[in-house]
């Protein structure tokens, strides 16, 4: 096992990335399939090869969705939307630059709103996004229109035990 793919698993902490036996099902329910540089499950077998700096190069690792598709259409319940969170944080560890700047102010935005509240509070979340990505006015109407229609309120909820969320925060080397 190469130290890359021991990383992974240990980060995953669930299914071995080596369960995979490449039956491509993934692959075949990935939206997003088209549009990636690798396919889920060429970013898989990469992986398992210990391709390090062409996976966490790989603008795939930022493209998905993490729709989870993938997960429950997988017979061996490989977690591939855990496996490409945790190639973004490696990735975003070792300072590598993100082509896709708009994709990584959304993570950084959505993870800080997690932080702050343990939970999505979209009003702070989509002010820190606009700020992080520098894309001021693009959908603004929608948002105006979210806002009348009472479907973005400006008191966003918050988990009651901030001290758990601390606690996820800092075992994950998040802090
Ligand atoms: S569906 Fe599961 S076993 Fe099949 S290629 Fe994808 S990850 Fe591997
Ligand atoms: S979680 Fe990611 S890799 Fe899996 S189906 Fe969704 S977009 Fe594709």
């Amino acid at each position: 096992m190469t130290q890359f793919l021991q990383e992974v698993n240990d980060r995953i902490n669930g299914v071995p990335i080596q369960r995979c036996f490449h039956c491509r099902k993934c692959t075949a329910g990935c939206p997003l399939a088209t549009e990636m540089e690798f396919n889920p499950n060429k970013v898989i077998r990469m992986v398992q090869m210990g391709m390090k700096d062409e996976v966490l190069n790989s603008s795939t690792i930022w493209l998905c969705a993490s729709c989870e598709t993938c997960v429950t259409r997988c017979p061996n319940d490989v977690d591939i939307a855990r496996m490409m969170d945790t190639l973004r944080q490696m990735s975003i560890e070792k300072g590598l630059s993100v082509p896709q700047k708009k994709i990584l102010a959304l993570h950084n935005a959505f993870l800080t709103s997690i932080k702050m509240f343990g939970r999505i509070n979209e009003p702070i979340m989509l002010a820190h996004y606009k700020l992080l990505s520098k894309d001021y006015f693009s959908d603004l109407a929608m948002g105006l229109g979210m806002f009348l229609k009472g479907k973005i309120t400006p008191f966003g909820p918050r988990t009651r035990n901030m001290a758990a969320v601390r606690k996820i925060f800092k075992e994950t080397k998040h802090s």
